[in-house]
């Protein structure tokens, strides 16, 4: 049985969707993900328990299991497994990025370094050790402003901010350090967690490239607008459109910065996600990460098969035969962690494309800081048309916090249509029709002190 490991940091909604595709493939998975090694099997799943921070014993474990249960191809979702991803594929003999390239992808400053010293544009950028004492003393002076302050090694623009004076800087730099000292965020054990970047504010519009590596040439899956303007204090995801209304030319210098920025980094095999900013001076790109995009937004991607399926050319050998004869249908849509798999066990992903249709997602922002007790509206927000779907993923009682410090959203909203703008609009219009109560969160801590007093009081 044809066998791809699957490195998640949870078992969530990407995992069913990679096992649904996997059934109809015809494939087994094995997962691999961060949990409690004292644990075993918690789920049920059989999962490979392991711990990201750890990554030698990581690969050691993953490696020593594919000794009984031979593995054909590797995915990784989600940042944190990346590095080890790679590493298990190096040794095993799997299609995909070298360890050293994921490695320099996950780290912001390393990859301002790889950009910089293959020639393209990027923004002067000092390293800051967060968590030094006298750090003040040592910035460089004067700081250019504005600037952006970003943690070397979090996601999700999480710990972000724009500071314009030294005001902002010092008061930035004390949120920072909050951030970075965090029970979460130590319990990665991620050295890299003690730093930051302090960069050049880049002006412009935002895109974001979905793409796939294939024996080093980039397949774009899509080229989505950021249409929200991100210019700070912090810098919110919310809607992704594509296909992007870009023009022709800056389409072009988007997919040309991004196959230069990842050839820089040395992604050759493998899913990619890179952010960028473009203005009068260039396409700037901001990162390229070695996975593709994150859970459910994925679900803003089908695809459908191109003209080249049936020309079986993929260099992969028997792999690639595992999935041959499921060859899609004409009509069918193809998920995104569908291609992923197929990918994965050598596919060329040439053969796909993305289905005609704009589509869209909006990352429904946290607005306050509280504790959410429920939200109204749905069934109103899926009736706005081209609306697909409205997931609220926020749990009730569950403790908000927006950014810089938080690293959730309340949910996603899914459009498609016939244009872009029609899907950025209705994305828009869902979003107005839900309504979320969330309390102030002192008032969880007066129920506290109520419920103390009343039995120690
Ligand atoms: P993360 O990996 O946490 O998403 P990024 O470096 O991609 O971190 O930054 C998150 C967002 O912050 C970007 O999408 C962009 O909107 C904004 N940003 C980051 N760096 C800059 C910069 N130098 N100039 C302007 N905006 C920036």
């Amino acid at each position: 049985m044809t066998t791809v490991l699957v490195l998640a940091t949870t078992t969530g909604y990407q995992t069913r969707a990679f096992g649904d595709a996997a059934v109809r493939l015809g494939v087994d998975l094995v997962f691999a993900t961060d949990r409690c090694h004292l644990i075993e099997d918690p789920w049920q799943d059989r999962a490979l328990p392991i711990r990201f921070y750890d990554e030698d014993r990581s690969v050691a474990a993953i490696v020593e299991a594919a000794r009984h249960r031979p593995i054909d191809g590797v995915i990784a979702v989600g940042d944190r497994p990346t590095v080890i991803a790679a590493r298990v594929a190096d040794v095993l003999g799997l299609a995909f990025h070298s360890p050293a390239a994921a490695a320099i992808a996950r780290d912001k400053r390393r990859t301002r370094e790889c950009l910089r010293h293959a020639g393209l544009p990027v923004p002067w950028f000092e390293h800051v050790d967060v968590l030094r004492a006298n750090l003040e003393s040592r910035l460089p002076t004067p700081v250019s402003y504005p600037c952006v302050l970003k943690p070397v090694a979090l996601s999700g623009s999480r710990g972000v901010m724009r500071v314009d004076d030294d005001h902002a800087l010092a008061a930035a730099l004390g949120r920072l350090r909050a951030i970075l000292e965090s029970p979460d965020v130590r319990a990665e054990r991620n050295d890299a967690h003690a730093f930051a970047l302090l960069e050049g504010f880049i002006p412009g519009r935002e895109y974001a490239l979905e793409g796939l590596m294939h024996q080093g040439a980039l397949q774009v899956l899509a080229v989505f607008d950021k249409p929200d303007e991100l210019d700070g204090p912090f810098f919110e995801e919310t809607v992704y459109v594509t296909p992007s209304a870009a023009p022709d030319v800056t389409r072009a210098a988007i997919v040309d910065a991004v196959t230069r920025a990842a050839a820089a980094i040395g992604l050759e095999q493998g899913p990619i996600h890179a952010e960028c900013r473009v203005n009068a001076e260039g396409v700037f790109v901001l990162e390229v990460a070695a996975r593709p995009i994150g859970g459910l937004c994925a679900r803003a991607l089908r695809f459908v098969p191109g003209s080249g399926l049936g020309i079986r050319d993929s260099g992969f050998g028997i792999r690639e035969s595992a999935v041959r004869s499921r060859i899609p249908g004409p009509d069918s849509r193809i998920p995104l962690e569908e291609l992923l798999l197929r990918h994965a066990l050598g596919e060329n992903p040439a053969w796909y494309r993305r289905e005609d249709t704009a589509s869209g997602v909006m990352m429904i922002p946290i607005p306050r800081r509280g504790v959410f007790r429920g939200v109204d509206g749905v069934e109103a927000a899926r009736g706005v048309p081209h609306i697909a779907d409205v997931q609220i993923t926020a749990k009730p009682d569950q403790r908000l916090l927006p950014l810089p410090e938080g690293a959730s959203y309340l949910g996603f909203i899914f459009a498609r249509a016939g244009h872009a703008a029609d899907v950025d609009a209705a994305l828009r219009a869902a979003h107005a029709r839900l309504h979320f109560a969330i309390d102030p969160e002192f008032r969880v801590l007066d129920a506290a002190h109520m419920h103390y007093n009343r039995h120690h009081g």
